[in-house]
């Protein structure tokens, strides 16, 4: 069984249908996880949610998808974030706005949980260093979870000594699912924030117990110039092509 592991599409269809092409050029998948952050930021909210729909797939709510659907307050948003959320929310048909709302916070599958931002805080917590990866490990019962939120790949590994390390986690190098457990986060299909602005997600093997990241190109100028067209902020179609 092979499933890829998508985070933080964030209404970016021309990343989105890159991510699935290249599944289906490895093989394909039998299903799709999907971490949190459909929506918001990117100029294709409605299309995102369609396209999810049509898939396989298990899937968890994030702040941004919780928003759009007013269960949660935009008050801790940075203002670009807001306004672009105000447009998102004009978009959502009645069904589209039924599916986000229909989100839970974490699922369960066999030895992994899914969640959007941490274990302990599903939705608002940025998972990012050994100290809180530590302290997280603490708040679910499978072996391994998947996390999104930060927008960046990294896996955290509790040893047996207690203690938390960092696993590499660079584009293409397997890395073995083993005895240990694991805090993974494939990084951001729509938004990349760590230096790199290629769609970025894991596939991972059951069989062969193994996780490996991928990043792929799409075209980003597409994905910009749809969002000026819809008047979302400089900031947020800038950022695109740093992948930051
Ligand atoms: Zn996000």
């Amino acid at each position: 069984m092979r499933i890829a592991i998508l985070a933080d599409i964030h209404a970016n269809l021309a990343a989105f249908t890159a991510v699935l092409r290249d599944c289906e050029q490895r093989g394909g998948v039998d299903e799709y996880w999907f971490l949190g952050d459909l929506v918001n930021y990117g100029p294709d909210p409605e299309k995102c949610i369609e396209l999810m729909r049509r898939l396989k797939h298990c899937a968890v709510a994030g702040n941004h998808d919780l928003a759009a659907v007013g269960k949660l307050s935009t008050r801790f948003f940075n203002p670009d974030a807001a306004t672009a959320m105000e447009w998102t929310i004009k978009q959502l048909n009645p069904q589209d706005a039924g599916f986000l709302s229909g989100l839970e916070p974490a699922q369960e599958r066999g030895d992994f949980t899914l969640v959007h931002g941490s274990p302990r805080d599903p939705v608002g917590e940025y998972l990012k260093s050994k100290g809180q990866a530590e302290e997280n490990f603490g708040y679910f019962r499978s072996r391994y979870c998947f996390i999104g939120h930060s927008h960046e790949p990294l896996i955290f590994r509790l040893g047996e000594d207690g203690n938390t390390s960092y696993v590499n986690f660079t584009e293409g190098i397997g890395q073995v699912i083993g005895d240990f457990r694991l805090i993974i986060n494939p990084g951001s299909v729509g938004q990349p924030r760590d230096g790199d602005p290629r769609a970025s997600y894991a596939m991972l093997d059951i069989e062969t117990s193994m996780i490996k990241l991928y990043r792929v190109a799409y075209d980003i100028g597409a994905t910009q110039i749809k969002m000026v067209r819809a008047n979302l902020p400089m900031r947020l179609v800038a950022r695109l092509e740093k992948g930051l």
